[in-house]
């Protein structure tokens, strides 16, 4: 049995307490390691860690930090293999994915901000007047990172690689559901020498070692990826003492199909952006949207490829559909499939648990499921499902399809297709929305900003953004003028 241990002060250690939580593989159901149950106990060390380390991981520079991110980088990437492993174990979506999607986009992380910040700068504002003003943006000091579970290294490593790169030191936490690849990244920290205390990574429960975290007056902001009812929670926390926040969070994100999409292209995307990591990327679109003329041949042939999407044991390559990532989430997934039906939606294909033969008889699989029938405002079109279940509906108006977008509380992403310029462009600026894709979807150019509006969020991440967001702004003001007279 794996014993996943925190990395504190530059040492792979147990809680304090010594307690540990049992974690699971989901496509078996199985316990396969255990984490430590961490608690503030665990933050104080860390805290007391990062402090010392603090003033020398800021004076080292960006030139130099930028190396150590790239260092890791680099671990990650020779180790890629035992990383995608892990991830798909830990979290239970096929190998291929973790292969060719969230370890190297975990490396891309770590070696895009180790680029950033090397041409990363700030403002000056001179005036006529022999007055320079100046913008020195300086690390916070001591942040807190907590990730989710759905893209477990990829979402880690996407809020710690700037944290670290701005030169702060970082408290980060892992979801306890997937927390292998997070304690194989603390490995890869120790290899590459990365100095003890800049960068904590503390395992344990969310309302445990993830509040503890938040609470604490030493840490001075907060980056939280996650669901939005967690993020009211850390905000209402936050709050009092004025911490700096960065809320990644829920969505029930919109695909609109217009009758002059590329029918093809169209199709086969619409299958991976709303069944990729089955359904659980906060991007995946949940909700269809196909315009009238084309409406029930789209549907005809969207189920027919979505039945070939089985289930199956995500360690297999030709698995196209892996586990949810734990019980719980399976029973409120088909919780859901059970609320479209009460609410009197047709279940074109899926809907029902899966038992595979052999070592994933146990484990959690739900069948890719598409709905029909329901209206854009029933529960099932409102709420977040976050797994291989959406809903198809035929429009008639780009207005109305418009409204439907727009109609619930989140706002994350859409994806538009059309084959028409100006509607694309009109549909683009009327949607409330933070990531509008046209006619592609999931395409990251990792400069772009990252984030939702509404109650799927608050600020932005990715390029400059991400660097604004662990600095401070501090202006700086200057009298040129000899004798300083003004
Ligand atoms: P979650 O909110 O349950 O947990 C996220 C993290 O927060 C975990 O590490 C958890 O331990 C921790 N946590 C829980 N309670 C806490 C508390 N009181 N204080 C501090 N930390 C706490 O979310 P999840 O189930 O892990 O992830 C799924 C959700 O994340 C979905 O809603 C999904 O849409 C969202 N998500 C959003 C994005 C985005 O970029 N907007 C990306 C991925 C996932």
């Amino acid at each position: 049995m794996i014993q996943i241990q925190n990395y504190i002060d530059g040492a792979l250690v147990p809680a304090v307490n010594g307690r540990t939580l049992d974690n699971y593989e989901p496509a078996t159901g199985a316990v396969y390691s255990t984490l430590p149950r961490s608690n503030a106990d665990d933050v104080a060390v860390a805290l007391a860690s990062a402090k010392r380390a603090f003033p020398q991981w800021k004076a080292l520079g960006p030139e130099d930090r930028s190396k150590y991110l790239q260092k890791i980088a680099d671990g990650i990437e020779a180790r890629l293999e035992e990383f995608a492993r892990a991830e798909t174990v830990d979290n239970g979506k096929p190998l291929w994915l973790s292969r060719s999607v969230d370890i190297p986009r975990a490396v891309q992380n770590m070696s895009f901000f180790a680029s950033a910040i090397r041409n990363f700068s700030s403002e000056a504002h001179p005036t006529t007047d022999n007055i320079l003003n100046y913008t020195l943006r300086q690390p916070i000091g001591i942040v807190g990172c907590i990730s989710p579970w759905n893209l477990p290294l990829y979402l880690f490593t996407w809020k710690i690689a700037p944290a670290l790169a701005s030169g702060n030191c970082v408290i980060a936490k892992p979801s306890e559901l997937t927390p292998m690849t997070a304690f194989l990244f603390s490995q890869v920290c120790i290899e590459v020498g990365l100095p003890a205390g800049v960068l904590a990574i503390i395992h344990g429960l969310g309302a445990e070692i993830g509040s503890a975290i938040v609470d604490h007056s030493d840490i001075s902001a907060i980056s939280f990826t996650g669901g939005t009812t967690t993020g009211a929670t850390i905000a209402r926390n936050a709050a009092p003492v004025f911490k700096k926040l960065s809320l990644e969070l829920g969505g029930k994100n919109a695909t609109i199909i217009f009758d002059d999409c590329d029918f093809e292209d169209t199709l086969k995307t619409t299958v991976r952006s709303s069944f990729a990591n089955q359904g659980e990327i906060c991007l995946c679109g949940s909700r269809i949207y196909v315009q009238r003329g084309i409406y029930e041949r789209f549907k005809n042939e969207f189920v027919e490829r979505v039945k070939k999407l089985q289930p199956a044991d995500p360690l297999i390559e030709t698995s196209k559909q892996g586990a949810l990532v734990s019980k719980e989430h399976l029973e409120k997934v088909l919780s859901y499939i059970q609320l479209a039906k009460d609410e009197g939606g047709t279940i074109l294909c899926g809907g029902n648990q899966v038992f595979p033969e052999g070592r994933c008889a146990n484990g959690w699989f739900v069948q890719p499921t598409v709905i029909e029938g329901l209206p854009y405002d029933c529960r099932t079109n409102q709420e977040e499902i976050f797994g291989p279940v959406v809903t198809i509906q035929p429009f008639d108006s780009e207005d109305e399809v418009v409204q439907y977008a727009n109609s619930t509380k989140y706002g994350l992403a859409t994806s538009v297709w059309t084959s028409n310029l100006t509607t694309a462009h009109r549909v683009a600026a009327n949607l409330h929305i933070g990531i509008v894709w046209i006619n592609c979807w999931l395409v990251r150019d990792l400069r772009t900003p990252f984030g939702g509006v509404k109650q799927s969020g608050v600020g932005r991440e990715g390029g400059f953004e991400a660097l604004r967001f662990f600095t401070e702004p501090k202006n700086v003001c200057i009298s040129l003028q000899p004798g300083g007279s003004h």
